[in-house]
């Protein structure tokens, strides 16, 4: 199993260092600033082997050329957007395995966010690294995309076991469930997790990782198939996509 630390970056990014234990290997995901990571390598005493990015924007890749120089280690990101990743040693596309240590990650393309938004799954540790695709209650905005391409990313991710525990991009849960209850106001795991996010919160606990399961059956952008969600939105046995498209027009308004 992974040895996976948190580390908080900006106001409420996350970068996720990892080592793999029989190996000694360790990768960092989405270093959108190195200070953290140099900070968090040097206590422990770590090199750097690996550099995991899900997609271009500057808040995940900030840190890379500094993290590469000081340490070597290979850069690994969307093949797709090769010619906007400064520093790609590697660019993996949907099925890639990427070896890391005795575990690997399987690359899902999950285009939405961006149009080469990708996602690391480590199912040797159950952990899904889903960058700015799928947060905790909530999902990316579409900047690249269109919402039946964010749609059908995050169904592959969906389809993912429900132990799997998200390790997602930011720390925008608590707005997230804020929002996820005028969808669903009558859903009680919805209710009783904001109330969970409002208390870790409040106690400055991190809402990540979250379990895969709970996401399927709170996190509005899941649930746009959900006759429930569907009923409460006013459109029974509409498109999902038409559906989605509508709670996340919603959410950017809000
Ligand atoms: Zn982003
Ligand atoms: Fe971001």
């Amino acid at each position: 199993m992974l040895d996976i630390a948190i580390l908080p970056a900006f106001n409420d990014n996350y970068i996720y260092l990892l080592r793999e234990p029989e190996t000694s290997k360790v990768a960092v995901v989405d270093p959108g600033t190195a200070d953290p990571v140099l900070t968090a390598l040097e206590a422990r005493g770590w090199p750097l082997d690996m550099i995991l990015l899900t997609h271009h924007h500057a808040d995940h890749v900030g840190g890379v050329d500094t993290l590469k120089e000081r340490f070597g280690a290979e850069v690994v990101g969307p093949a797709a957007d090769a010619n906007r990743i400064s520093g790609l040693d590697r660019g993996v596309g949907e099925g890639d395995e990427v070896p890391f240590g005795a575990e690997s990650a399987l690359v899902y393309e999950t285009h939405g966010h961006t149009r080469g938004h990708i996602a690391f799954w480590f199912p040797g540790s159950t952990a899904l690294f889903s960058g700015d695709t799928l947060f905790a209650l909530g999902c990316g905005r579409l900047f690249e995309g269109t919402p039946a391409e964010m749609w059908a990313s995050l169904q592959k991710l969906r389809g993912l076991p429900d132990d799997a525990r998200v390790y997602c991009g930011h720390e925008y849960t608590e707005s997230n469930a804020r929002f996820a209850v005028t969808v669903e106001p009558e859903n009680e795991a919805l209710a009783e997790r904001a109330a969970q996010v409002r208390a870790d919160r409040s106690q400055g606990r991190p809402t990540v990782p979250s379990l895969l399961g709970l996401e399927k059956r709170t996190n509005p952008f899941l649930r746009a198939d959900v006759p429930e969600v569907q009923a409460a939105l006013g459109k029974p046995g509409a498109d999902p996509v038409a559906v989605f498209a509508d709670i996340r027009a919603r959410k950017d308004s809000f």
